[in-house]
């Protein structure tokens, strides 16, 4: 993706595209590590020295309400913050604090999850996985 791209993106969803949006997004979507808001703001303050870590939350938010990212509470203490929107599973390690993507099978479509309660509208479906990653599995054997 190019920042046209990005910048398209955004105001498909109705975010005014300004360049610390499209700098944000553009970082989320090339780093698929899914950071939290601090984590961006370290990231990305060096090169942006005008960049407030309000600004960051806020961007954050509003990215989240738009839906052109989506909000990871699998942790446990803080957000994390995802620039794929698409429908994935999550796995987190909690050795190594790492979040796996894990694409979801072609044949589990959105009608494979139980339908949410009768006459609610869902905006939102989470699937996580806990546990032990393979790298550290490998260090305690
Ligand atoms: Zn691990
Ligand atoms: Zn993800």
């Amino acid at each position: 993706m190019t920042t046209a791209d990005f910048y398209a993106f955004l105001l498909e969803r109705g975010i005014k595209p300004s360049q610390q949006r499209i700098a944000l997004l553009e970082y989320l979507v090339k780093h698929p590590v899914h950071p939290t808001a601090d984590e961006l703001y370290s990231r990305l303050s060096p090169m942006m020295p005008t960049l407030s870590k309000t600004t960051v939350y806020n961007t954050l938010r509003l990215f989240v309400e738009k839906g052109a990212a989506q909000m990871l509470t699998i942790d446990g203490r803080q957000a994390c913050f995802d620039g794929d929107v698409r429908p994935h599973a999550h796995f987190f390690c909690k050795r190594c604090g790492r979040i796996f993507d894990l694409p979801l099978p072609e044949d589990m479509g959105a009608g494979r999850f139980p339908p949410g309660p009768e006459r609610c509208c869902v905006e939102e479906v989470q699937l996580y996985y806990r546990g032990v990653c393979a790298d550290c599995l490998g260090r305690e054997a």
